[in-house]
């Protein structure tokens, strides 16, 4: 039994508002497979399985369900229960994805459209298969999820190094985030013979079921994560203007200039200022005081919360999430408003209206 998704990988970059140059975008590489077919894998924090895997747990949550994280130190399994099909042993993400004691129930490969198994890299506008062949009995609450997730990153997401989304990993990588690659995939076809037979309702009660290990209760850093905190606007970007000008700043509450503070000059990256002779201090790279800006821009070691791509085709995108205790959908949206005056209520989607989409009827 195999499941073979057909998708077209579009590379792209989130622009961060002091990204995108015509330069960078001829810069733009393929994005990397890692061996996702080895044990290995699960040591490569980038590619397809992390990020796969990192919508899952936001689609998890967003239907109520409990996820770990895999990167810390409350992952599963939990520390007490020893025998792995014990329930509480690990949580609904790990019983499909693994965790230590608990193999991963599939194994995922990515050919070309000639079904050779593509070795290292996926280029700019290639089609690929993803295909999913069960190791051990998978359950149809799981295709279903699996399914939504890659309909979700297809549709409003974006596939990349779950690293650059996740906060714990970034510590004082900045620099290295700028030069992360990002993609966005089409999706072309789902597997044949197949389609979900679960309702929302049903997923709802399989993520919460009681056998998942569930005390993951304690506000963890990231539990914001959830596809219930989730927006999404298609077909529109923020991006850097010009030095002085960045809707993406605008957004998150920086300071649009990117000038020096010393000399009122633009330095390129490793450029010191001849001013002060040191690293440059730049007006956007201070951050903001306000405590929704300040969420919203994240400090240094932290992910953003909005992420933005534009793609020469298809447009881009623009998402992100909220915190209820800090900002809600309506503070984004006014933000998101100032930088597209003529955005219209319904472009706005929140992650309640993408998921009654996906069970509505009509598939994205
Ligand atoms: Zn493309
Ligand atoms: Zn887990
Ligand atoms: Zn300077």
């Amino acid at each position: 039994m195999k499941f073979d998704y057909f998708l077209k990988y579009h590379p792209t970059r989130q622009d961060g508002g002091d990204v995108m140059t015509s330069h960078n975008w001829k810069a733009l590489t393929p994005i990397w497979t890692g061996d996702a077919d080895r044990k290995s894998d699960r040591l490569i924090p980038t590619g397809l399985m992390g990020s796969l895997r990192w919508w899952f747990e936001v689609l998890v949550r967003g239907l109520g369900g409990k996820a770990c994280d895999p990167t810390s130190p409350a992952r599963c399994p939990h520390p007490d229960v020893k025998e792995p099909t014990k329930p509480g042993h690990h949580c609904v993400v790990c019983e499909l994805f693994g965790c230590t004691g608990w193999a991963r129930k599939f194994r995922m490969m990515v050919l070309d459209e000639h079904y050779n198994v593509i070795q290292n890299q996926i280029n700019a506008d290639q089609i690929f298969i993803l295909r999913f062949i069960p190791l051990r009995p998978i359950y149809p609450e799981e295709w279903c999820l699996l399914d939504c997730t890659l309909r979700i990153i297809a549709e409003y997401g974006a596939i990349g190094g779950r690293t650059v989304l996740k906060p714990s990993d970034e510590l004082n990588r900045q620099n290295a985030l700028h030069h992360k690659d990002y993609g966005l995939i089409q999706y072309i076809s789902g597997p044949e013979n197949w389609h979900c037979e679960k309702t929302r309702e049903d997923l709802k009660n399989y993520v919460g079921r009681q056998r998942w290990r569930n005390d993951q209760n304690r506000e963890h850093d990231f539990s914001w994560t959830s596809f219930q905190n989730f927006w999404c606007v298609k077909g529109r970007y923020l991006a850097r203007k010009n030095a002085d000008e960045s809707t993406f700043n605008q957004v998150v509450g920086r300071a649009p200039s990117k000038r020096c503070k010393d000399c009122n000059q633009v330095h390129s990256p490793r450029q010191k200022c001849p001013k002060t002779e040191r690293h440059p201090r730049r007006y956007s790279d201070d951050n903001p005081t306000d405590p929704i800006s300040a969420w919203l821009a994240g400090r240094q070691q932290e992910s953003k919360k909005v992420f933005s791509f534009k793609h020469p085709q298809e447009g881009g995108r623009t998402f992100g999430f909220i915190k209820p205790d800090i900002m809600g959908f309506e503070e984004i949206k006014r933000r998101l408003q100032q930088a597209w005056p003529d955005l219209k209520d319904s472009e706005f989607l929140t992650g309640e209206e993408i998921l009654q989409r996906l069970w509505g009827g009509t598939r994205p």
